[in-house]
Order: C-alpha cells, then structure tokens, then sequence
C-alpha cells in the first residue's frame, strides 16, 4: 500500500483541472488503487470483533495505529521532500471512506491534517516523530481559548493537539491522555479544560488562514468517512432486508422497508458527490467553495445518520442487539456528525460564505481527476442560446412565457429549430449538430432561465428518436425532417383512465383491418395534444397475452377522423388532456416495432425520460426567482438576505439544490459514457423533483405570507415553482415507483410491484 499512496504523488504533474475539460465523475486509476488498497488493507485489519475490543479499549486501537504508520498513511498529504506522500486532497477523502466504513478506531484524520500543518510550518522534527509513529499530534477543527472546556475529536489518543487557541497557532501538548469518557460512538474523547501552556507554532493572517484550511480539510475527510460508514451500513440493511422474511415474504419486499432505503441512497450518493464537488471547486477556485464545505458538513449530518437510522430499523429488535454492527454504525456516525456541535450551524456558515462573501482559507487540493464542468462547447452553445433569446423574444412572446406547454408558438418553435437550438443532439447527417448531452443540457438551462418550455421540444425529441429505432422507412422520410425543422410536434399517450404507473395494464386498442389498424380507446393526460400533429400511443394489440407482452406502439395524427381532445386543467397551471380515438384508421407504415413487441419500444423511450436530466431544471429558476427575492430591498432598504435566519434558510435551499444538480449531472455523465445499470437517471429524477418540492416549500415558508401571491418574478415565481413541483413528482413515472426500482436493482432488494 505504501507503493500505492507513493505511486500517487510520481507520475503527475501537480496540476488540478483544466477549465476546458467535460464531465468527468471517475476517480483516475490511481485514486482507485488508492481506495482499493485502504480497502483492502481495513477489510484484514478490522473484523468487527477488532472494532469492538477498541470499544471497549477507549476507542483506541495502538497496533492498528503502528500498522497505519507503516503504510505512511499519516503523512499522505505531506509533500515528498519531508517524507511524506504528497496526496491529493481527493485521494485522502478516499482513504477516509473507507476509513469510515470500518469504523477505524485511529485518530488518522486528526493526524494527517496535523502533519500537513506542520509540514507547512516546517516542523520536521514533529513530522519524523509521526512518521515513526513516535508521537500522535491530533487536530482541534473549533477555535478555542485557554480556559474553555472543549471535546477534542480523538483527544485520548494523542499526545498533543494542533489547535487555534486565542487566535494563535498552537501545539498543545497532553501530558497524560485523560481516559475517553463513556459516550455515545465510544470514541476516544472526553471533555478538556484547554491548557494555559502551549508551544506557539505560529501568529498572524498566515497562520489563522493555515489552521482554516487544516479545519476544512478536516470537515471533509469526516464527513466521507460518515458516508463510508452509512454506505456500509446500508448494505447491511439490504442483505439483511433480503433474508428475513416476515409473513411469509423477505422483508425487502415491503415497501416500508424498502423505500426509505431507496431515499437514503439517493441521499448518501449525493452526500459523497457533494464532498467530490467541493474538493474539484477547491482546485476550481471556485468562489463557492468553502460554502460547499459548510454544504457538506450540513448534507452529510443529515443524511448519514438518517441512513444509519433506517439500516438499524430494518433489523428490527436484532438491529438493537449489540452482536449486530448496524447500531455501531448509528453510533459512530452519530458521533462523528456532532464533534463540531450543532451541525445546523454549518448552515450560518455556508451562507455566510455564501452571501456575505466572509471566506476562510482552504487547503490544497493536489490533483483533482474529477470534473463535474460541461466544457467549453457546452459555454458556447449557452451564450449562443441565451443571445438568441434576448434577441428574438419579443413583448408579445414574453407574455406567453410559462414552463408548460402554454408557453407554445408554432413561429417561435420553428425559429428556435432553424437557429439550432433544439436539436442540437441530433447527428449532423440528420440536419442536426451532432452534440453530445453536456452540450444540449447547457441550452436547455437558458430556456429555464427564461421561462420557455422546452416540454414540446422534449416529447418531440423523444417520439424522434423512437422514430429513428422502430420506424418504417416512410415515417422516417415523410415525418423526422419535419420534426427537426419545428414543422410538426408530438405528444405522448401512454397513461390511460385506469392506469398511469402500470402502464402495460393499457386497454386502449388497436385491431388490424385490411392493411391498417383501427384504434379505440382513451387516453389520460395526453399533455399537448390540443396543439401537437401526432401521438404516440400505447395500444393493446393481443388481449390475449400477459400484460406486457401484447403492446404495439403506433404514431397516431391527432387530426385524424375519430380523435376527441378534452382539456384538464391542474394544479401546476399546465394544461393537459383526455384524448378520445374512435375507430381511429392508422397506416401500418405509423406502427413503431414489431406487433406486440411495444414493450422494447417503451424502454428505449422511457430511457430518455428517466435519466433524470430534465427534472433538476425548474430548480434553477427557482433559485434565480429565490435571489431576485432575497436581494430586494425594503422601505427601509434590507433585503431578505441580511436576516440570519433567512440566509440558514436559502443555505439549506442551495445546499439541496447543489445535491441534485450533482445527482443529474451524474446521470448525463453516466448517459453519455454508456455507464449503465447504476439507477443514476431514477435517483437523480426522485431526488430532483422530492427537493423541489421540499425547497420551494421552505422558500415559501421564509417568504411568509407575501409568497401566497401568484406572479412572474421573484415571489410569483417561486410560488408558481411549488405549485410546479408536484407535477415533476407525478410524470416520468412518480417518485414511488422510482423508489422500488432504486431498492431493486441499486440496493438488490425484492421486487415490491407485480
Ligand atoms: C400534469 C401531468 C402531465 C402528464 N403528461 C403525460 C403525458 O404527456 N403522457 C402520458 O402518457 N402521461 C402523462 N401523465 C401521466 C403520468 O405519467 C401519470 O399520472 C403517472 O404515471 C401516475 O399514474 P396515475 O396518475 O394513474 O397514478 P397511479 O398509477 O394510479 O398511482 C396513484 C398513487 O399510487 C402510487 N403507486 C402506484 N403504483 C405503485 C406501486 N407499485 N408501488 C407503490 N406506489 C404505487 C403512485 O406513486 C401514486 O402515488 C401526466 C400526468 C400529469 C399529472
């Protein structure tokens, strides 16, 4: 393992990224060995029954410590020339995953923050001492004061501490290590009175601004360790949810069971995202940065815990039992989330930082493999976009804007299909671009800026690209150049009266009559079909057959003899329809694959709308609506945002919303690079919409009761933004069914649905 931290700090050049880079969400290889290796190494190392003789030993192991020394793992982010590693800062979260989730009771985070510290002060002779595994200097991430009584994260198992003590960089040594006084994770800490004596390391901005970067590094390192140890501990609840049965059935095949660890995976997923963002917004220089430090800390004390509660709770009693680990992860991370006490309070600190620009130093960050940027192109595309529109936008257009399909003009739609703003995925021998996903996604950002639905657009696309796998020759001649140039637009009709989320139970049928099928049936929320050309529909071809093997899709003109279109209005102010066909005469050359075989079709469709991309959207102007509210002055000029309790608010309003733009970001990521059986799209689609509703309910809230008022902008829009946000919950398929597909196939649980 020493080859594989050393292996890390040879071959690179010190660079982080470059600007120009897309999307990358994979740790480089040498990052992986990194992890594999910690694996590896804490998987021989910490059995359970190690982890609970270093319970009962103080939260102490002295021989897995001295094993740790061996590796060098305490000096991984020292540079080389003072014998240490010269990690990266992405490498040493890795190493503190894992960490986590073996629980290691060793104060390896504390001390390898400290040695970087004093590598930077050039404390040598401290540093070989630690590399000897002489000393043990751990790490206070509070500033304190002489005087006060503090809990020292580890404190029982060092000999000396760095710390901030009245302003000044410190080394405090402990003359005798008090016992860990019995606590909640059985970690080795106890209450200290902070000493009067102290060795001064250092004084002045420099050394404040050292000691904040050490505290960040320190927060960062924890809170992957806290989302090693809840992954851990989810993975005990599904094995364990797979096992016992209860009535007859796994209890992983309940609902109750399974969906609130579908949460948690989502949850958990965006946390260890959440730590990867900030580290590559470090490197980035990113002006958000340290808000997303006080982000992380905040997300990770809400999520962890919650997944180690609901782990501990789907063992039932047993998970009660000290011979079961799931309560020594509850415990641990529990503890771990607590050490810098009320971690709401992170939420002050990522909106100070935030808004009122009251930055504190960072560390370095080293290499950094991972990029979560859209590129260059993506840039230009958004600029290119968002010029178009305040070009050719005119009065009579702004009055339309909505984010449904209101928002339509036939004119406007060819235009924007013309300029290329549309289709730009589409294959440049198509008549499109040929741009990948980032590129696409960063235009569709600027329609949401602008309140123009892309919903038409988007269903169009989708029936496109159905058109371009199943079509007959005559529907790609006669129908997809008319689709690219904005001539004619399609819906899609596939939830019926008796079924939405069953969708294969569909009644609505189609019956073979000479050379062209007659369809009869209705159709439920037939969203723009009053002003689209053609549908998709979803017809039962065999009644005879298991539900989802006699489906045949068809692409059906609206205007055709026997096509009733009747509006539903709803709450998000979208209207939509019941679409009525009788005796409906259909070519054959309109039928979409093989009769019968509709169920290949859906799949390939419904791909694109359960990638989740599009669900994080209505976010972004909500969060713009958000700001335009919280810097608008008062008669008496404040702003919303000079109120603290408004700032911990929109704090935890950004950090939600930085969670899902991850989750999504991932998705396409994972899209784009053909990385497939992730669930990616489906935690990123149930995250999105579940947050948008839960943040435009929280912005509702701070905005009391002014935010009842229906409008356009700042208020209006975030009203209209919640209102919005449960249709997003309902369409691509609702968040339980997502739900019991993520427990299905991401955390391997029982099916729950027939
Ligand atoms: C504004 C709007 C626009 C829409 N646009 C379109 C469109 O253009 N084309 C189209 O075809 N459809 C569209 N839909 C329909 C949408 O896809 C369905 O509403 C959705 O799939 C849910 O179906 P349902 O309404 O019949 O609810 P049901 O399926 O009856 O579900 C009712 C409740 O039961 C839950 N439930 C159902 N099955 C399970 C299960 N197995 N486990 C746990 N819980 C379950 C659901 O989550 C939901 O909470 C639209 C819907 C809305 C509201």
């Amino acid at each position: 393992m020493r080859n594989a931290i050393q292996k890390n700090k040879t071959d690179r050049p010190a660079i982080t990224i470059k600007r120009d880079n897309c999307m990358q969400l994979q740790p480089s290889e040498d990052q992986r060995l990194v992890r594999d290796s910690f694996a590896a190494f804490f998987r021989k190392e910490l059995p359970s029954a190690r982890i609970r003789e270093a319970e009962r030993a103080g939260g102490f192991d002295t021989a897995l410590w001295q094993s740790l020394v061996a590796l060098g793992a305490p000096l991984m982010r020292v540079p080389a020339d003072k014998g240490g590693s010269d990690s990266g800062l992405l490498d040493a979260v890795f190493m503190a995953a894992e960490y986590g989730r073996y629980l290691a009771p060793a104060p390896l985070l504390e001390v390898l923050v400290a040695a970087r510290l004093l590598a930077a002060l050039n404390r040598d002779e401290l540093l070989e001492q630690i590399a000897r595994g002489d000393r043990r200097v751990g790490f206070m991430p509070l500033p304190v004061n002489a005087g006060d009584r503090v809990v020292v994260p580890n404190l029982c198992a060092c000999d000396a501490i760095v710390a901030l003590r009245d302003n000044q960089l410190v080394l405090l040594t402990i003359d005798s290590a008090p016992l860990a006084q019995n606590n909640l994770g059985r970690a080795a800490i106890a209450p200290w009175p902070v000493p009067a004596d102290a060795e001064l390391l250092a004084e002045g901005p420099d050394a404040i601004n050292l000691f904040q970067g050490a505290a960040e590094e320190w927060k960062l390192l924890v809170a992957s360790a806290a989302v090693g140890a809840a992954q851990r501990a989810m993975e005990i609840a599904s094995e364990y949810a797979n096992e016992r049965e209860a009535f007859g059935r796994p209890i992983g095949s309940y609902q109750g069971i399974a969906h609130p660890l579908a949460d948690s995976a989502c949850d958990v997923d965006g946390a260890e995202l959440l730590i990867w963002r900030a580290v590559s917004a470090i490197a980035e220089k990113d002006p958000e940065a340290d808000s997303l430090i006080s982000q992380v800390w905040w997300w990770v004390s809400e999520a962890c815990p919650m997944a180690a509660h609901r782990s501990l709770r789907t063992l039932g009693g047993y998970g009660l039992t000290l011979e079961y680990d799931a309560q020594l992860y509850l415990r641990r991370i529990k503890t771990w989330v607590l050490l810098c006490g009320n971690p709401e309070s992170a939420l002050d600190d990522a909106g100070a930082r935030l808004f009122l620009q009251q930055h504190v130093g960072l560390p370095p960050a080293g290499e950094v493999s991972i990029e979560f940027g859209l590129g260059e192109q993506a840039h230009a595309y958004e600029q290119e976009t968002r010029t178009f529109f305040e070009k050719n936008l005119t009065s009579e257009l702004k009055k339309k804007r909505h984010h449904s399909t209101s928002s339509h003009d036939p004119e406007f739609h060819k235009q924007l299909a013309a300029a290329g703003l549309i289709f730009g995925n589409w294959p440049v021998e198509q008549g499109g671009r040929g741009y990948d996903g980032y590129i696409a996604h960063a235009a569709s950002r600027v329609f949401e800026e602008v309140n123009w639905s892309t919903f038409m657009a988007g269903t169009s696309g989708m029936v496109a690209g159905v058109i371009q796998l199943f079509g007959s020759d005559e529907a790609k001649r006669d129908i997809l150049p008319r689709i690219r140039d904005g001539e004619i637009i399609c819906s899609l009709g596939f939830s019926e009266p008796s079924c939405g989320s069953d969708v294969f139970a569909a009644k609505t049928s189609a019956v073979k009559d000479g050379d062209d099928w007659l369809i009869n049936g209705q159709k439920m929320f037939t969203t723009g079909a009053h002003i689209a050309d053609y549908v998709l529909l979803l017809t039962r071809t065999d009644p005879d057959a298991k539900k989802h093997a006699g489906i045949t899709l068809f692409l059906v003109p609206l205007k055709a003899e026997g096509v009733e279109i009747h509006k539903v209005e709803t709450l998000m102010s979208e209207r939509t329809n019941i679409t009525y066909y009788q005796d409906v005469r259909v070519s054959d050359a309109m039928r979409l694959g093989d009769v019968n075989a509709g169920v290949f079709v859906m799949i390939k469709a419904l791909e694109s709308e359960h990638s989740g991309a599009g669900y994080h959207m209505g976010q972004i102007s909500l969060w713009l609506h958000a700001m335009q509210w919280a810097n608008t002055k008062d008669a008496n000029g404040q702003r919303p945002l000079d109120n603290a309790d408004i700032r911990r608010g929109l704090a935890r309003v950004r950090t939600r919303f930085n969670v899902s733009e991850i989750l999504m970001f991932r998705s396409l990521w994972a899209s784009e690079e053909g990385v497939e059986g992730t669930l990616y799209g489906p935690k990123s689609k149930l995250f999105a919409s579940e947050s948008y509703t839960t943040n435009s309910w929280e912005l509702m809230k701070l905005a009391a009761p002014f935010s009842l008022f229906e409008g356009r902008e700042g208020l209006g829009g975030i009203e209209q933004g919640h209102r919005r946000a449960y249709g997003t919950t309902i369409y691509g398929g609702t968040s339980e069914i997502h739900r019991s597909r993520i427990a299905e196939s991401a955390l391997g649980l029982p099916r729950t649905r027939g």
